[in-house]
């Protein structure tokens, strides 16, 4: 048995992997062994998990941001996106329909605001919902950096997960994803209170961006173990031209970046056998199917698209973010094609 069989016979074993240990299993090229890397998490998926997949309907409720993060299409200081915000009724609307389509739960994502105006917005839209499904749909949100008091506020609302990506566990590389206002021991501190609040956490990392390594995505990856997380939605970053990390980033090869969000997918999935792990829209960016493969390799969660369709290319946070085009019935369709 070659050393990199016997990491993955630890892994399916004990659920417990080193930095050096992570670092072979993601640095591995050989096609063949990066397949057993796959099937091996996919294994541990099927034993803890099952082979269902959770659908989780995303709603994105508007682009009006107060950050400026390096990377994203959105950030406050791009000045080509038009920004929206979508009314309660729209949201409701969006919510109805993926209670109609027997989403589970569904995800209302947006730019961080901090205005009590906003806070009271979202608690109320939160009541709203619950009412409408008749208690029947989960509300998780992504709505970036609040107080404790906001989050125990939608917490009691009816929301009961939460998303906030750490984006990287590595405060340095924090530092160069993000202006100097941008704090990562603020973002560490959000997630430890929406814990307090009584969220399930949900969080996430971005990778692949010039000057990380293999070894700092190990990090990463052993940071979200170790901060138990109930569900992690990560992804490659993806270029977008009008933001400072897109106009000095190097050209990024699809499907090199496909199968590196794959190998993280993983070998999560190996380190954190039950938790809920997203496949994100990013990796069908990258492929048609990219999704898909995401789900073979340990993902069990997709979060199908039910924004209106003339909001969703304002909501670019990279370049060729697929289905803006679509409407969420065409979204639903799709993936269901994909997934028989
Ligand atoms: N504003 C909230 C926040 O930042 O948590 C939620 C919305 S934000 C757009 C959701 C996620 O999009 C971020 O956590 C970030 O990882 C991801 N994102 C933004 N720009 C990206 C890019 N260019 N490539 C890949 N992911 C990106
Ligand atoms: Fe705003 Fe989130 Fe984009 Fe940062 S990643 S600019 S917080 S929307």
């Amino acid at each position: 048995m070659n050393n990199f069989e016997k990491i993955l016979n630890k892994g399916l074993e004990t659920h417990i992997l080193s930095d050096e240990e992570i670092i072979c299993l993601l640095a591995e090229q050989d096609m063949q062994k990066v397949q057993k890397l796959f099937d091996t998490a996919n294994l541990i998926k099927l034993k803890n998990i099952g082979n269902k997949v959770s659908l989780r309907g995303l709603i994105e409720i508007g682009n009006v941001c107060r950050k400026n993060c390096y990377y994203c299409g959105i950030r406050r200081e791009n000045h080509k996106t038009e920004r929206f915000e979508l009314s309660q009724n729209e949201i409701l609307a969006d919510a109805e329909l993926a209670w109609k389509f027997k989403y589970g739960s569904i995800v209302l994502q947006g730019g961080e605001i901090q205005t009590e105006k906003h806070i009271a917005f979202i608690e109320d839209t939160v009541k709203k919902i619950k009412f409408l499904s008749r208690n029947e749909l989960g509300i998780t949100l992504s709505l970036g950096e609040q107080s404790l008091d906001t989050y125990k506020r939608w917490f009691a609302a009816g929301a009961h997960r939460y998303l906030l990506r750490i984006e990287t566990s590595n405060p340095e590389i924090y530092s160069l994803l993000h202006p100097a206002d941008h704090l990562f021991s603020e973002r560490l501190q959000a997630l430890y209170d929406l814990r307090e609040a009584g969220f399930q956490l949900g969080s996430g990392i971005m990778f692949g961006f010039d000057g990380q390594s293999y070894s700092d995505m190990a990090r990463d990856l052993l940071f979200l173990k170790k901060l138990d997380v109930d569900m992690v939605g990560m992804g490659p970053y993806s270029v977008h031209k009008d933001t400072p990390m897109g106009k000095k980033h190097s050209v990024q090869n699809d499907s090199e970046m496909l199968i590196l969000g794959c190998k993280m997918i993983a070998v999560l999935r190996i380190i954190m056998p039950d938790i809920n792990i997203a496949s994100t829209t990013v990796l069908q960016a990258l492929a048609p199917d990219g999704r898909e493969k995401g789900l073979l390799a340990g993902a069990n969660v997709i979060m199908p698209n039910v924004s209106e369709v003339r909001f969703r290319k304002a909501y670019q946070l990279y370049d060729n973010k697929p289905g803006t085009d679509e409407n969420a019935v065409a979204t639903r369709s799709a993936l269901e094609q994909s997934l028989l």
